[in-house]
């Protein structure tokens, strides 16, 4: 944060904007080299979707998964998004990277449903960026129509920020992907500025709280009190409450002590290759919590 580059430029007495040039230079090369080489990625087939099982809380039975995006760089291995989604986002790369999640995720959802894999519904992020153009929602109707898969089993995750850039667009958008026959998912919830109105305004199906507070749940703390909130709301306004970032027994007690019915974390499993959830799908059997420190390919 730029007060450590202010304590570090005064311990370093007079160095301190070489210090702090030194750093920006670092990342704008870095983000250079991102970004030229997400350009080529698409081309060399470098991207990969793992899934995150969503499962029913009480039974441990999959609903669903979440489509997670990885770059398999020749160069870096295995990169997550955190590090390049960014750069896609302003650089515009998004958009044909977001276009081939949409694509692979829908062509992967229609292959299990014809090997005979029981029906789970795939949720796929949407950024703020490809939300806000003209033409998202044409693309969404073509890669429906085009792949045959069932719109009532994809379910498209936006984030509160996304919506409220232009909430009356936005809730515009969201009720003509309804008409699709798509879910709508508030991803990230509680990080962003909605308010209550907001939620009853806009055709949203589910919810999904933010890790960041399940995180720190432990029943007495502020963040129990926003989660237990947040619970009770969605259950009363009718939307499915999904918990994000579930990663020990305690956060899943206190979850299920508040008639939260779904989630998704490392207790249950890390996100996986289509054919590790292809697998589990198979199985048909409930995923048991799991210990969360057992060694995974995704660590
Ligand atoms: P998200 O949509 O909130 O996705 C959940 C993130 O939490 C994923 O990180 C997942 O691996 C991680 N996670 C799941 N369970 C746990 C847990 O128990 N503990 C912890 N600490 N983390 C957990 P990931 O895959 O690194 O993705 C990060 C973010 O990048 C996503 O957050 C999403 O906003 C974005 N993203 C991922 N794939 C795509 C994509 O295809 N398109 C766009 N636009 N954004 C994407
Ligand atoms: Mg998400
Ligand atoms: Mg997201
Ligand atoms: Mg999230």
């Amino acid at each position: 944060s730029a007060d450590t580059a202010m304590y570090y430029a005064k311990a370093n007495g007079g160095d301190n904007y070489q210090f702090f040039g030194k750093e920006m230079n670092t990342r704008a090369v870095e983000r250079h080299f991102i970004e030229g080489h997400l350009r080529q990625a698409l081309d060399a087939q470098e991207f990969v979707l793992h899934y995150q099982p969503l499962v029913n809380l009480q039974s441990g039975r999959i609903t669903g998964a979440e489509a997670l995006l990885r770059w398999n760089s020749a160069d870096r291995g295995l990169v997550f998004p955190p590090d390049f989604i960014t750069v896609a986002e302003d650089s515009g790369l998004i958009v044909p990277i977001g276009r081939w999640v949409l694509l692979e995720a829908c062509t992967q959802g229609r292959r299990w449903l014809h090997a005979g894999l029981p029906p789970v519904s795939i949720a796929v992020n949407i950024s703020a960026v490809e939300f806000r153009r003209r033409d998202f929602l044409e693309g969404v109707r073509s890669i429906i129509e085009g792949t045959g898969f069932d719109p009532g089993f994809l379910q498209l995750e936006i984030t509160e920020s996304a919506l409220m850039q232009d909430a009356k667009a936005g809730a515009a958008i969201l009720r003509e992907l309804k008409k699709l026959g798509v879910q709508i998912a508030l991803d990230d919830f509680g990080t962003g500025y909605s308010s209550l109105s907001y939620l009853k305004q806009f055709p949203i199906d589910i919810l999904k709280i933010d890790k960041s507070f399940v995180q720190d749940i432990d029943g007495g703390n502020d963040d129990g009190i926003i989660v237990s909130a947040v619970i009770a709301m969605g259950n009363s306004l009718k939307k499915r409450v999904v918990a994000e970032g579930i990663e020990n027994a305690a956060q899943l007690g206190f979850l299920h002590g508040l008639s939260c019915e779904e989630g998704q974390g490392y207790l249950f499993s890390r996100p996986v290759t289509s054919d590790a959830l292809a697998h589990l799908l198979a199985n048909g059997l409930p995923l048991r919590p799991a210990d969360p420190a057992m060694p995974h390919s995704e660590m």
